[in-house]
């Protein structure tokens, strides 16, 4: 044989290796124990083994071979920070001295060793290195490329599929599915920086971090992958962060089934899609929160316009009620007033447990906690012995610095509350506060105009339209019409405010003497009214002889008092203005009858 039929063979041989492994993609193994077993036969050589750079431990591990019989061959080649000794090399192989073993080089470091046994002296080894270095770069290049073009498609596949997506559960799915795919026999897990329980059908947990010498928390921290080789385990830790625009969400933890190397490529690759998994997920996150956000703008919306339209105090407790319920379903509920006495006032919207003594005890208790801290209490593991509530809110209902009372909101359960639903119900609480203070000002307003200011009886207006409105709807009714016997002496005597005094003190005599349903009014000076509705003149009689008695008994100065009563019934001809003539004329005989008497008409 000659030089050049040599050179031409070789060439052939990987020539045509190399155009089968561009045209039918293959593991770069597969095709170079192909090679191995091409060259020994080419040399008719005893072995022809390969063995490649390992980037993780340095040695040379053994890639593909062939050899004439099935003897031992080591599993790698050790070298000492890649200084090889041939010599030492040598006894470690089981083939006779025609053993060689030629370093292959590729960018400048030793990629490969190759290493041959034959019976016979091979002549043209730099030749053999030059074109087995050329090959094997060949097979490096094309492999990474089409790694890469792969790893780049599975990326851009995995992109498409997890940006048409909003929705969490389906998203994290997805990332798991094509994790199984990409490494079927690794555990892989997303561990989450949020509470996950409702993935718990996915390899999705909750991150835990209590020790920054834990490399997932080491991970979470930095954002750097972490790898932890754990030889006895025969187990590799790979973490990697999954880190979207504004943030880390988690970590992407694999666990493989024995001791492998990761490249750099591989690692760079686990990296880039646990950034593509962590910025779906910070998409996900960010969508789910803008459509509560919307959510509970409308709520707001909805609920200030209902407020709008009811003014009346009760009914917005109500409204509130409704809506902390639909919110948050509370065990209980409680709406507590503060204002105008020390005393609490529990609103009857408020549920069984604030009626009990317990309840009252515990709204005090509330009451005290508020009061010193002046803002909103939101506990998830609040604790009462004597109470099976663990989860409480208590929000104030404050008006400018005038606080009207609380809300106290309870569930049996731990953190049963969300903070966002604590402050979507705080913004409620600040918009029906507003229309209570409205609502008590109207209120107030209304009361104003329909007492006497003096006596805090009611006004005569008042007392004119109840009339009416009984005389509409009622069955019968008396009016009593008072006026203090010989008033001009006392104002004479003891003075216009002393004067003043006495019809209060008359007032209260016949306010003792009302009935809920009954309209004690000031008819004008020092004449009083009570109408009394559904009474008969018989009746009526009594009640105004014991008023005229008591006011005779108890005033300071003493005064009396004459009294003209007169009463409708349906069915006869009636009409406020005739029952006004008549009870005045009664009244009118009274006088003339002398004076500290009851006359009926
Ligand atoms: P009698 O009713 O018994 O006929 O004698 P009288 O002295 O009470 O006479 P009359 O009812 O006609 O007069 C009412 C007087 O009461 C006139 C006025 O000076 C006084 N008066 C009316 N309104 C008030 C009031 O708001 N405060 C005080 N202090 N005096 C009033
Ligand atoms: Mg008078
Ligand atoms: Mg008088």
């Amino acid at each position: 044989m000659t030089m050049v039929e040599f050179k031409i063979n070789i060439e052939q041989i990987y020539f045509r290796l190399l155009a089968e492994f561009v045209n039918f993609p293959s593991d770069p193994e597969y095709i170079l124990g192909k090679m191995t077993k091409q060259i020994k036969d080419k040399y008719n050589a005893n072995l022809v083994a390969l063995y490649i750079h390992n980037e993780y431990d340095q040695d040379y591990h053994l890639s593909s071979y062939a050899s004439i019989n099935d003897s031992f061959l080591p599993e790698k080649i050790i070298s000492k920070k890649g200084n090889h000794n041939k010599n030492l090399i040598f006894h470690q192989f089981p083939y006779g001295h025609h053993l060689k073993v030629y370093p292959l080089h590729f960018h400048n470091t030793c990629s490969a060793m190759l290493v041959i046994a034959t019976e016979i002296l091979i002549s043209e080894e730099l030749y053999i290195i030059e074109e087995t270095e050329k090959f094997l770069g060949n097979i490096t290049r094309i492999h990474e490329e089409r790694t890469n073009n792969n790893n780049h498609k599975f990326l851009l596949d995995l992109s498409t599929k997890l940006f048409s997506e909003t929705n969490k559960s389906r998203i994290l799915t997805q990332i798991i599915q094509d994790l199984n795919i990409l490494y079927p026999n690794f555990t892989c897990t997303l561990l989450l920086s949020q509470d996950n329980e409702e993935f718990s059908y996915l390899p999705v947990k909750t991150i835990e971090c209590n020790s920054t010498s834990n490399l997932s928390t080491k991970t979470f921290i930095t954002g750097e992958c972490q790898l932890a080789v754990m030889p006895k385990e025969q187990k590799v830790y790979l973490y990697a962060p999954l880190t979207g625009k504004q943030g880390i969400y988690g970590v992407l933890q694999i666990v493989t089934d024995k001791v492998i190397h990761f490249t750099k490529k591989q690692k760079e690759f686990v990296k880039q899609f646990s950034q593509l998994a962590g910025t779906a997920l910070e998409r996900a996150t960010l969508y789910e929160n803008s459509m509560h956000q919307v959510n509970s703008l409308s709520l707001i919306n909805d609920f200030a316009q209902k407020l709008n339209a009811n003014l009346e105090v009760l009914e917005i407790i109500k409204l509130l009620r409704e809506e902390i319920i639909h919110i948050c379903q509370p065990a209980e509920i409680g709406f507590v007033l503060t204002e105008d006495s020390r005393e609490l006032k529990l609103i009857d919207q408020s549920t069984m447990f604030f009626k009990t003594v317990e309840g009252k005890r515990f709204a005090k208790q509330i009451y005290l906690q508020l009061s010193t801290n002046r803002e909103s209490l939101f506990s998830g593991k609040y604790s009462d012995e004597a109470l099976p509530f663990n989860s409480v809110m208590a929000i104030p209902i404050n008006h400018s610095s005038y606080r009207h009372g609380f809300t106290i909101i309870l569930q049996n359960d731990e953190y049963s509350f969300s903070f966002e639903s604590f402050k979507l119900i705080e913004t409620l609480i600040q918009h029906a506060t507003l229309a209570l203070s409205n609502a008590y000002l109207k209120d107030e307003l209304h009361r104003s105009v329909i007492t006497d200011y003096l006596t805090g009886l009611y006004s005569r207006n008042y007392l004119e339209s109840k009339i009416r409105e009984d005389m509409n709807q009622g069955e019968m009714g008396v009016l009593l019409l008072f006026d203090i016997d010989d008033f001009k002496k006392i104002n004479d005597k003891y003075g216009h405010h002393v004067g003043d005094e006495v019809i209060k003190q008359v007032a209260e005599v016949l306010l003792f003497y009302s009935g809920s349903n009954d309209v004690p009014a000031r008819w004008g000076g020092e004449e009083l009214a009570i109408y009394l509705p559904n009474r008969t003149l018989e009746e009526s009689e009594k009640i105004a002889d014991l008023i005229r008695n008591e006011v005779a008994a108890v005033t300071e100065p003493h005064i009396t008092m004459s009294c003209g009563i007169s009463s409708w019934v349906r069915g006869e001809k009636h009409s406020i203005i005739n029952l006004f003539i008549q009870t005045d004329k009664a009244l009118y005989k009274a006088k003339n009858k002398g004076k500290n008497c009851v006359v009926k008409n």
